[in-house]
This record gives C-alpha cells, sequence and structure tokens, in this order.
C-alpha cells in the first residue's frame, strides 16, 4: 500500500484528493491536513508520498518543510516561477533522503497535456495557430497558464521547423486579436457554465485541425494525480519533475 498525506485536504482539489486515495486500492489515507495543521507529522515513518494543492502563497513554504523531513512530494498549487523551482532543485539536493522526489504538474488533466502534445506534434504541419481558452469566469489570471504553455510549444516547434510568422493582416486591433503569446494569439474566454477548456486552431488553405480538450469536473485532475502518486512511490523519478507529460509515456 502507498501512505498518502493530503496538504490542503479541505480545500477544493484536496478534498478531491482524499476521496481518490480512499477509493484506490493500492493507497491508503496518512494525514488529511489544511491550513494551521502542523505539517512536521508527515515523515517517512507514516507517508511514502505527501500531496500538496494549497495556495500559491504557501505552496512553496510547505514543500521546502516536506522535502526537510525527507518526503516526496506531488505539488498541484499553482503560481511556480522559475526561481522558486530552483529552491526546490536546491533543497532536493541536500535533502536527508537519497533520492528524494518532487512532482509539480500545472496541469493534472490527462485531455489538456495529451492537447498540447498534439499541438506540438501538428504545429510544424500548419501555417496559422491560434490558442483558445474558455473557463468559469471564477478564474483570476488569462489566460490560463496551459494557455500560455500551448502557445509556446507551439511557437518552438514551429520555430524548429523554420516556419514564417503567423500570417496576419490586422491593421486596427482594440484587443480583439487576443494577447500575442511568443508570436501566437492566444483568445480567453470567461463564461458562467464553463469549466476549464482550450480549443487549438491550425490551418492551412483549404483545411482545419481543431484539437479541443474539456475538463468538466475536478474529478478529472484524480488520475493524474494518482499516476503521479504512483510514479514516486515506485522510485526513479529523483529531484525535481515538471509535467504530466513526463510521467505519460508520449
Ligand atoms: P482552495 O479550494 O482554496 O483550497 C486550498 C486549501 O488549502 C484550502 O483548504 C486552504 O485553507 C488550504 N491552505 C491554505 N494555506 C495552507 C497552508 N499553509 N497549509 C495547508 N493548507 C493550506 O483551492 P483549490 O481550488 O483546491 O486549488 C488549490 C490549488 O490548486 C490552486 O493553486 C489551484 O490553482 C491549483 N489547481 C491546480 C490544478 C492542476 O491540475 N495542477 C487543477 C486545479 C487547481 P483555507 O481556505 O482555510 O485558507
Amino acid at each position: 500500500m502507498i501512505r498518502v498525506s493530503v496538504v490542503g485536504a479541505k480545500g477544493r482539489m484536496g478534498s478531491h484528493v482524499v476521496e481518490a486515495v480512499n477509493g484506490a486500492e493500492d493507497m491508503q489515507l496518512a494525514f488529511a491536513l489544511d491550513a494551521g495543521d502542523d505539517l512536521s507529522v508527515i515523515t517517512p515513518g507514516n507517508t511514502d508520498v505527501a500531496v500538496e494543492f494549497t495556495v500559491p502563497s504557501a505552496t512553496l513554504d510547505n514543500v521546502l518543510a516536506l522535502i526537510a523531513q525527507g518526503v516526496d512530494v506531488v505539488v498541484g498549487t499553482t503560481g511556480w516561477t522559475d526561481e522558486r523551482l530552483d529552491q526546490i532543485g536546491v533543497a532536493l539536493a541536500g535533502a536527508p533522503r537519497a533520492n528524494q522526489a518532487v512532482f509539480i504538474a500545472p496541469n493534472f488533466a490527462i485531455s489538456a497535456v495529451l492537447a498540447d502534445h498534439f499541438a506540438k506534434l501538428a504545429a510544424p504541419y500548419f501555417e496559422s495557430a491560434e490558442v483558445v481558452e474558455l473557463h468559469h469566469p471564477n478564474k483570476v489570471d488569462a489566460p490560463s497558464g496551459t494557455a500560455l504553455h500551448t502557445a509556446q510549444a507551439i511557437a518552438q516547434a514551429r520555430r524548429d521547423a523554420g516556419l514564417a510568422p503567423v500570417p496576419d493582416n490586422t491593421q486596427t486591433d482594440g484587443g480583439s486579436r487576443g494577447q500575442v503569446v511568443d508570436g501566437i494569439h492566444v483568445h480567453a474566454v470567461r463564461l458562467r457554465g464553463l469549466n476549464a477548456h482550450e480549443e487549438v486552431l491550425m490551418g492551412n488553405a483549404g483545411e482545419q485541425l481543431t484539437i479541443r480538450a474539456d475538463s468538466f469536473d475536478r474529478i478529472s485532475f484524480m488520475p493524474g494525480v494518482l499516476l503521479a502518486v504512483r510514479k514516486l512511490a515506485e522510485g526513479g523519478h529523483a529531484g525535481l519533475t515538471v509535467g504530466l507529460d513526463r510521467f505519460l509515456d508520449l
């Protein structure tokens, strides 16, 4: 049995993780902790992997504390910058246990990770590419981190293939053409009733490819979270790994 502790267990994501761990035949819940709880109870003696879904202002300190306590961590909280990731790398280098691992995924939805991958594969074959992300109106950032990542991946694939910039003869733009990310236009829709959706549009003369990922419910993130927990528990992923694509054997 893989012993899993959840940090942020009362939150929207954390409570789903608790449920998913309780429902997994190969896992057992060690601790379910939330704001104000003492994380120092989580040790290798009782926990194989901790799952952290809290808030961007708390996640770095939580992960550093868990590393210092010798525990592997799967992190879903957003707000990671290169500087923060470097701090995790440094902490892991001096971690108490050999082969300690931290895994961070900006998006645990397998559909979104695959859409990103397929967009990267298709990008060299199309003259035009744009990204549209659609979310519930409570989301605070636009465009989404996933859409930014998709646009950057498309741009890199186009560069590697030696493609010219996407054609666009817009002369006046009051903002309708969206944000230009690395040469790729990214559009954000906020609509009541939506959850998290992304569409990648690619066009050539006379043809179009649409890649669309829809996450209708937070439950869509759980297979990815459980996959990451299993990967860390089986070992062989020492250090910092970022992105669920690394565990999908693509
Ligand atoms: P949420 O409902 O606000 O849950 C966060 C929980 O963490 C709350 O119960 C909060 O308690 C608790 N918390 C705050 N500070 C803490 C601390 N220092 N130690 C332990 N617990 C603490 O948020 P959510 O919707 O679950 O989202 C959590 C994070 O996951 C966000 O960053 C979100 O963007 C991210 N997310 C990632 C993915 C992905 O695929 N990677 C998917 C969805 C969401 P209080 O309410 O008492 O402060």
